[in-house]
């Protein structure tokens, strides 16, 4: 790219975007700012004409609360792009907004994307068209747990093993990296959203009161745990009673919300287990002194920590700043794409 004058000259006035296109949170980091983007991956679409009205803050608040002709998508739900259009136009209006945050007019950016590591070529592909269509010069693609060791600060390229665990809404995305490599990886589609069914789907069946999915989430960050707490808690939530079809409101503890989610929990649980047993004896051996990092929204769960430690016998901690690892490690490797040449994923025939 530095042989190329003229994209030389363009990087010298462009903007460095990292991107962590989350299930869940959408983070834009501009290379020498920081984090200028932290929003929601909704989106709002007037179902007549197809076009995307809202995006981010602005239509999650509108969540359940739609006029007819308008409906709200998460077009990542799954860690994946599901809504090619609805993705682009996504993308196009975190771009945008960066943009407008500067003065002059600014040449097209360089944008560093994360991807799920478990996406399909063909995702890949879509991410890579969308972010182009979206106005970028240049797009590379991270897979998430590596962008998201990087921003959690893991010594990645060291010979020593280091493990990663990214709880997000759609996806919990493993990987023991050594040397910049990924020996062992899992990407489980099974994280903070599914324990947020599995509170709507507990209350439902014990108590008939159909909840919303926003409530099972205001719930589950509240008084929702993987280990007995030191002092059990309740929470009033609201719905609408099945029998009667009336609003009503029960009192939950959160002893019954690690039940209604033990099982997913067990999944992931199991999941790490099953990771840990295919790392090669060396580098279980560096687990022991480096211990599991988790990164993500999900990390912050009550009890996931000692639920871990107990589980795996391993040191377990939460990165600093959980949340926005990934965007971090992305900025990362738009600072110096050389260094972390490995991290960038290869996309054979890529057409634009
Ligand atoms: P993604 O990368 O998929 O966008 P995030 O890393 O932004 O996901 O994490 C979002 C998930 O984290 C959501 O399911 C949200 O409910 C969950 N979450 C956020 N804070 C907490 C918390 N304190 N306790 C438990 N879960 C949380
Ligand atoms: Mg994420």
């Amino acid at each position: 790219m530095a042989a190329n004058p003229i994209s030389w000259l363009l990087g010298l006035f462009s903007l460095d975007i990292g991107i962590d296109l989350g299930t869940a949170n959408t983070l834009v980091n501009v290379r020498g700012k920081g984090i200028v983007i932290n929003e929601p991956s909704w989106v709002v679409v007037n179902k007549r004409t197809k076009e995307t009205e809202y995006v981010g803050a602005t239509a999650k608040e509108m969540v359940g609360r739609t006029p007819i002709n308008y409906i709200a998508i998460r077009p990542l739900r799954d860690g994946v792009i599901s809504e090619f259009e609805i993705t682009r136009a996504m993308l196009e209006y975190f771009i945008g907004k960066v943009h407008q945050q500067t003065i002059v007019p600014l040449p097209q950016p360089r944008v560093a994307v994360g991807i799920p590591s478990g996406a399909t070529q063909v995702e890949r592909h879509a991410v890579y068209d969308a972010a182009m269509a979206a106005g970028a010069r240049e797009v590379m693609l991270i897979e998430e747990p590596r962008a998201a060791a990087l921003g959690a600060g893991l010594p990645v390229k060291e010979v020593k093993g280091t493990m990663i665990v990214d709880i997000g809404g759609g996806t919990t995305e493993v990987a023991v990296i050594s040397m910049g490599d990924v020996a062992v990886s899992r990407s489980l589609r099974v994280a903070g959203d599914e324990l947020d069914v599995d509170i709507v789907q507990y209350i439902r069946n014990k108590y008939n009161l159909l909840i919303g999915e926003r409530m099972a989430e205001q719930t589950k960050i509240t008084i929702g745990s993987a280990y007995p707490l030191q002092s059990e808690q309740t929470m009033t939530v609201r719905g609408r009673n099945l029998v009667t079809g009336l609003p009503a409101t029960i009192e939950v503890s959160s002893v019954e919300i690690r039940e209604a989610i033990s099982a997913s929990i067990q999944v992931i649980v199991d999941t790490l287990k099953d990771a840990l047993d295919e790392v090669p004896p060396e580098l279980i051996s560096d687990l022991l002194d480096t211990g599991i990092c988790l990164a993500g929204g999900g990390s912050q769960l009550l009890g996931l920590v000692p639920r871990l430690r107990e589980e795996l016998n391993l040191r377990v901690w939460i990165a600093d700043d959980p949340l926005t690892c990934v965007a971090r490690g992305a900025g990362m490797v738009l600072e110096d794409p050389n260094a972390y040449r490995k991290f960038i994923v290869n996309l054979d025939n890529v057409h634009s």
